[in-house]
């Protein structure tokens, strides 16, 4: 349990799973993990001078490589909570490496609108200032830039709705097998009947075998919770409440 100081609003966290790596209090303690320096440039730039809760436990558990559910009430910090950690295991963007960096997609954020992909995606923006990052807020028109796979090749993140995904992969328009990072976020939705014929697809296809797989919601019922445990590989849970509640 954690209080946080100055005017942010105090929250309860709670953490479960094996091994939990220990939460930071500022950005400035992240320092023991090799985040590059641009990166830390840009929340600055960004305006972001602390880690909000959900940021300070997720973060180094994300570094960490390890799954996560993340469990946070709606405008606590979620999108950098995961974008931090994968910018900082991407390190640089596929297309300024010399091969050493396998080709294909690198990072997959799931979320049920394309309204929530498009503010996605202009949080990851933000952090790739400086860098030439080949995101992909994907649609039927990117889709189809990307039929070549030259130019999939060079992909570092796509962010996409369920359907428009699953169907780039039954075009085989769409290779997921290099992919380190799998988000699905407002996984209670994702996690639904709804979708969850395409989320089984989409984790399916993400078939490399350091692939790292992270939920976030606001909130996730038992029915969703049993789901994403049997998704998740020894992961943490972190549950951030407002105090008193
Ligand atoms: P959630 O996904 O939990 O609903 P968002 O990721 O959409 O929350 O973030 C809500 C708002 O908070 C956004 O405008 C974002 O830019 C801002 N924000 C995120 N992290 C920080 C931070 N560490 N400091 C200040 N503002 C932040
Ligand atoms: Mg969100």
């Amino acid at each position: 349990s954690k209080e946080q100081k100055g005017t942010r609003t105090a929250h309860r966290v709670t953490t479960k799973g094996t091994n939990v790596p220990s939460h930071v209090d500022s950005f400035e303690g992240l320092k023991k993990y090799t985040i590059p320096s641009h990166l830390f440039a840009n929340l600055t730039s960004s305006g972001y001078k602390e880690p909000t809760s959900i940021q300070s436990y997720c973060i180094p558990i994300m570094l960490e490589g390890r799954d996560i559910a993340a469990i946070s009430p709606t405008g606590t910090g979620k999108t950098l909570a995961y974008l931090l950690p994968i910018f900082s295991k991407l390190g640089s963007p596929a297309s300024s490496s010399s091969g050493d960096v396998g080709t294909g997609v690198r990072a997959v954020i799931v979320v049920p609108t394309r309204e929530l992909a498009h503010q996605i995606h202009n949080e990851c923006l933000k952090l790739a200032q400086g860098r030439k990052w080949k995101l992909v807020l994907f649609s039927k028109a990117t889709a189809n830039a990307l039929s070549q796979k030259a130019a999939r090749d060079k992909v570092d993140i796509i962010i996409s709705t369920p359907l428009r995904l699953v169907a780039a992969l039954q075009e085989g328009n769409l290779e997921l097998n290099n992919v380190r990072h799998l988000v699905l976020d407002e996984a209670d939705r994702m996690l639904d009947t709804e979708f969850m014929p395409q989320i089984q697809e989409i984790v399916a296809a993400c078939s490399h075998s350091k692939l790292q797989k992270a939920l976030f919601s606001a909130t996730l019922p038992a029915g969703a919770e049993r789901l994403a445990m049997e998704m998740l590989d020894d992961p943490v849970r972190v549950v951030v409440g407002l105090k008193d509640t």
